[in-house]
Order: C-alpha cells, then structure tokens, then sequence
C-alpha cells in the first residue's frame, strides 16, 4: 500500500501492480490486461503528452512490454453492456412498464450508494454488469474457450481510471465464471489497477513510452465501437444507450442527431433530454456527482420530475475524471483537463465508422458463437448481476433494511 493525498495517512490508496508482476514471473499464469475507455486519454499527461492526447497504440504497446500476453479493450465490454442494457431498457418500457427510471449500474461508487442510502431503488438499478465485470467474465468463459486456455490459469488485470473497481472487483457475486466452470474461488477479475498505477510501474521498469512502436489489440475482445469509447464521458452511457435502443426499437440506423446525441454532453450536473421513438416518448438524465444525484433523488422520490433512464456517474466528467487518473498540475483536476480529456473520446467516436454497439463485429460474433442474444439465459448467468443492501447497510436511519431476510443469508 502506498499512502497518498492525506497528510496523517489515513486514507491509502492500495496498489497491486508488483502482484501483476510476480504473476507474470509465474509460468504458470496467464496474464492479461485490458483497458478502459478513459485511460488512453490521460495515461500520456503522465509522459508528456498535451492533456486529452489519444495514446491508445503506445498504451497498449507498454502493456506488451510489460508482460501481458494479450491486450484486449474493454470498449468490447462496453458494448456489450449496452446490448444488454439497452434491450433491458426497452423490456422495461414495453413489456412491463415498471423498474422505471431504469439507473445505468456501471459506477459502483454510484450503485453502493443505492444500495446504502436508496435501498428502494435497487430494482430500477440496470442488472446489467458494468463493463469490467462483463469483460472478466467473458474472459474467463468465452475467450477460455474460443482460445482452449483453462480459465483458472488466466489472470486478469484491468486498468481503469476508478480506485471504486478495486472494491466492485471483490464483490462475492462477482464470481459468476467460476460457477460457470465449476471451478471453486475463481474470480472474474482478479486486478485492478489505475492508471496512474500503471504510469508509475513503466517509470520503474525504465520504459521510454514516447519511443515505443505502436501496437493494437488482440482480437476477439479488441474492437470498440464508438458507443464503447465515450463510455468514459458523463453521459456517454446514455448516448450509447440510446443509440442501441432505438436500433432495438425501430430496426433502424439511428439518427444523425442521435449518434451526436448533445443535450447529455458536457459537464453540467443534470443533463436532461425527451426522445420520441416511434410512439414512446422517452425522458431521459445524465447526472454526474453525488450532490447532485441525491437532490435528483428526492425529487424523483417525490414525483416532481419523471424520467425513464437515468445515468449517474458519481466523478466530475465521468471515468475521465476518475480518482485513478493523474492529477495535475498542484495534484488537481480542472474543468478544463476534463473537457480535453472529454474531446479526446468524442474526437474518436467522431472518426470511427463502427459507432453503435450492435454495429461491433466482435459483438455480433459474441452473440453468434456463445452469448445467443441480448438478456438470453447464457447472457443472464454471466452477463448480469444483483444488488442487495444486505451487505452494505451503513444507510440513514430513515431507511428502512430488512434485518429479518438479510439475517437468513
Ligand atoms: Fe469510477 Fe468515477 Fe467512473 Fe464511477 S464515475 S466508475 S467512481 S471513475
């Protein structure tokens, strides 16, 4: 562990990469790294870069160097997160009308503060895993599989802007690959590390990051689409979402206005936005701090204001401005380095064609060879998750928790 930030060193931020490292010196593992969407755009202020620098090639190319025997990209898991959230979005409005505002669920500082302060609300959380816990198990399922590598050999490593998917990493229900093989205390993931962590072990292993030769991703869970890449932007889970919805819910390509889909961008507190798709009108907010997501509590809670889907990213900017990232300069995120970094994923989505995530080859492949479809049995038993507040009630004294049915666990 390595003390940061707080002057009496109570506060640490834990650090895992010497444990990556000795399983790389095991003959044994099978590591392999994979990266999320907001780290290649701030992993090169930590080398130089101009601030919002896509240095994607050269991150990954560090990753090879430093032992990782595959590179994927966890914009893979992002869309499939959208397949998923996106279908149970629609399910929710069409089928059932209830669980509604449906809440994105791939913050776990947002989803643990459901579950301590909002119990009431865990069913409106999206039951759809983030896009790590996808990733992991996909891993340690389907890639086993497609490349006949035993899963219980594989080490997964990700890195993240968050120091929160250290802990969502550890929860118990994050295991479901090792029900899937039968294979007792294997987890989905078994390291996070953050991207400041990861600029720090290529300093020590005297990696010239400016020099390496680019590199991409391995294939099968290498490819993103542009819905993928802004995951790391607040309200960029929406717009991917929504993209993906209205496919879902028309058979059509969306519109040019929704693949630029500005009233969620941007970092105001609450971005709202009402969507007609055919004959559902769909209201929709982005909300990024917890201030701001508790006062749009209340007043859901009230009846003041009515939404269908909601993100809520508990960072200034989303994962961009994860606690994980560098700060700088005098140790601090402004607005401005977070509009850079913003630029960088949206400049990417800008330029990409694959821009929806059920427009992603690797996804369609997904689905063909293993997953069968979106919410199908195989997706349901690896692909989602469930929250209680049984585990977590440190909540307000006005909320009520079920001692009784938690006691029975
Ligand atoms: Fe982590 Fe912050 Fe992103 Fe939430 S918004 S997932 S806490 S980096």
């Amino acid at each position: 562990q390595c003390a940061v930030a707080c002057p009496v060193g109570a506060i640490t931020q834990v650090e895992d990469y010497q444990k990556v490292k000795e399983a790389i010196n095991d003959p044994e593992k099978i590591v392999i790294f994979n990266t999320a969407p907001a780290v290649r755009v701030a992993l090169g202020e930590e080398f130089g870069y101009e601030v919002g620098s896509y240095v994607e090639d050269k991150m990954v190319a560090a990753l090879r160097k430093l032992g990782g025997e595959y590179v994927f990209d966890v914009t893979f898991g992002a869309d499939m997160t959208i397949m998923e959230e996106a279908n149970e979005l629609v399910d929710r409005i069409i089928n059932k009308s209830e669980n509604l505002p449906q809440f994105t669920s791939c913050c776990p500082s947002w989803v643990k503060y459901v579950e301590t302060f909002y119990p009431e609300f865990i069913p409106n959380l999206s039951t759809t895993k983030s896009p790590i816990g996808i990733q992991g198990a996909a891993i340690k399922t389907y890639f086993a599989k497609e490349a006949n590598i035993d899963p219980a050999k594989i080490v997964n490593v990700t890195i993240t802007p968050c120091t929160s998917k250290k802990y969502e990493i550890s929860r118990p229900e994050m295991n479901s690959s090792s029900k899937y093989n039968n294979i007792e205390g294997l987890r989905d993931n078994d390291y996070i590390l953050t991207t400041k962590e990861l600029a720090k072990w290529i300093r020590e292993e005297d990696i010239d990051f400016e020099a390496l030769e680019g590199s991409n991703f391995d294939d099968l869970m290498g490819q993103g689409s542009g819905a993928g890449i802004i995951f790391g932007n607040s309200g960029g889970v929406m717009e991917a979402a929504v993209r993906t919805a209205y496919h879902v819910l028309t058979g059509e390509r969306p519109t040019k206005e929704l693949l630029d889909f500005k009233p969620v961008r941007g970092l105001e507190g609450v971005k709202e936005a009402t969507l007609q798709i055919e004959d559902k009108v769909i209201k929709v907010a982005a909300v990024q701090t917890t201030n701001n997501a508790e006062a749009l509590m209340e007043k859901i809670k009230s009846g003041e204001v009515d939404y269908q889907f909601v993100e809520v990213m508990t960072c200034k900017g989303g994962c961009i401005g994860g606690a994980g990232q560098p700060k700088q300069p005098k140790k601090k995120v402004t607005n401005e380095i977070r509009l850079k970094r913003i630029e960088g994923l949206y400049n990417k989505d800008a330029h990409i064609n694959v821009k929806c995530s059920y427009e992603n080859p690797e996804v369609i492949k997904a689905y063909d060879e293993f997953f069968e479809k979106p919410l199908s049995h195989v997706s349901h038993e690896l692909l989602h998750t469930e929250f209680d507040s049984k585990y977590y009630m440190l909540g307000r004294g006005d909320v009520k928790v079920d001692n009784a049915k938690s006691e029975e666990k």
